[in-house]
C-alpha cells in the first residue's frame, strides 16, 4: 500500500509559513500586493480567481481584483497590464487564463514585467529556469517539487519520468527535476513504448490530461507517483490522470485527486507573490 502525499496539509504548512513572513514584513512597513485580472465571466475562472483571493486574505496579501468585460480589447488589456507594471505598490500581476478567443495569450503574458510575473509564464522566466538563473517558476510544477521535498523523497540521482510536455506543467517540471539532479525523461503523445519508459521511473509525474490513463502496468513496483491531472467525471466527482485504485497498491507514494497537487498550485502562487514583494 502506498503512502498518501497530503497536498492539503503541505499547502497549509506553506501558507502558514508565508502568513508569518508577511506579518513580519508588515511590521517593517511592506504590504505584498497581487493584482488579479479576469476577462469575461467563465465560471471555472471565477472559481479559481475566488480561491486566489481567499488565499491572499488568509496570508495577509493585499489583492486587487480587475474584472473586465468579455469584449475588452487586447489593447485595453495590455494598457492595464502596463499601468500595473509601472505601479510600485503592485508586486505581482496575474492574468487569469484562458482569455477570450479574440486575444493572444502569449502577447498578454509577454506584456507583464518579468519581476511581477508570479505565474512564471513569461518567456524570460522560462528562459531563466532553463539556464539555472533566478526567476519565477510555474506554480504547479514548483508545487510538485515541494510535495516531494516535504515528504522526504530524494530526487537526486533518481530516474524521473514526466508524462506530458506542456509549457505550463511538463516542460518546467522536467527542468525543475533536472535542477534537483534527477535523471529526467520526458514523454508525450509521440513516445514509443510508453509503458516501457514510464516503468523505468523511480518518480513518475503524470500531466497528460487524460482521465485515469495511467494504470498499474505503467508503474514500477515502489515508484513515487504524482498525479497532476484534474477532471470532473459524469458523477461530478474529481479524478486525475492516474487510475488511483489500480496504481496505489504498486506505488510507494501517491498523490490523491483531489487533495494532492491541486492545493499546491495556489500555495506556490502565494509564495511567488511574497518573493516578488521581498525583491522590492
Ligand atoms: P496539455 O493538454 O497541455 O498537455 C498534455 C500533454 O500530454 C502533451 O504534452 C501531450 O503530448 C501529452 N499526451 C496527451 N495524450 C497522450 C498520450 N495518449 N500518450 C502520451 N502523451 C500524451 O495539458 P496540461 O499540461 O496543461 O495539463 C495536464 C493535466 O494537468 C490536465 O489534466 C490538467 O487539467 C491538469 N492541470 C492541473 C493543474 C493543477 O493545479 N493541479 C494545473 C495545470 C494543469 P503532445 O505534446 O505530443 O501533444
Amino acid at each position: 500500500m502506498a503512502k498518501l502525499i497530503d497536498g492539503k496539509q503541505i499547502s497549509k504548512e506553506i501558507k502558514d509559513e508565508l502568513k508569518e513572513l508577511v506579518a513580519k514584513k508588515k511590521e517593517e512597513g511592506m504590504e505584498a500586493t497581487l493584482a488579479v485580472i479576469q476577462v469575461g465571466n467563465d465560471p471555472a475562472s471565477s472559481v479559481y480567481v475566488g480561491n486566489k483571493k481567499k488565499a491572499c486574505e488568509y496570508i495577509g496579501i493585499r489583492s486587487l481584483a480587475y474584472e473586465l468585460p468579455e469584449e475588452t480589447t487586447q489593447e485595453e488589456l495590455v494598457e492595464l497590464v502596463e499601468k500595473l507594471n509601472q505601479d510600485d505598490t503592485v508586486h505581482g500581476i496575474l492574468v487569469q487564463l484562458p482569455l477570450p478567443k479574440h486575444m493572444c495569450e502569449d502577447d498578454i503574458i509577454k506584456a507583464i514585467a518579468p519581476e511581477k510575473d508570479v505565474d512564471g509564464f513569461h518567456p524570460q522566466s522560462v528562459g531563466a529556469l532553463s539556464i539555472g538563473q533566478k526567476g519565477f517558476v510555474s506554480c504547479t510544477p514548483a508545487g510538485v517539487i515541494q510535495l516531494l521535498k516535504r515528504s522526504g523523497i530524494e530526487i537526486e540521482g533518481k530516474e524521473c519520468v514526466v508524462l506530458g510536455r506542456s509549457n505550463i506543467v511538463g516542460k518546467p517540471m522536467a527542468l525543475l527535476l533536472l535542477r534537483e539532479n534527477g535523471t529526467v525523461t520526458v514523454c508525450h503523445s509521440k513516445t514509443k513504448d510508453l509503458k516501457e519508459v514510464t516503468k523505468r521511473a523511480d518518480i513518475l509525474i503524470v500531466a497528460v490530461g487524460r482521465p485515469k490513463m495511467v494504470t498499474a502496468d505503467y508503474v514500477k513496483e515502489g515508484a513515487v507517483v504524482i498525479d497532476v491531472g484534474i477532471h470532473r467525471m459524469e458523477n461530478q466527482k474529481l479524478c486525475g490522470d492516474v487510475d488511483f485504485d489500480s496504481v496505489e497498491p504498486v506505488a510507494s507514494y501517491i498523490t490523491p485527486v483531489p487533495g494532492g497537487v491541486g492545493p499546491m498550485t495556489i500555495a506556490m502562487l502565494m509564495n511567488n507573490c511574497v518573493e516578488a514583494a521581498n525583491m522590492k
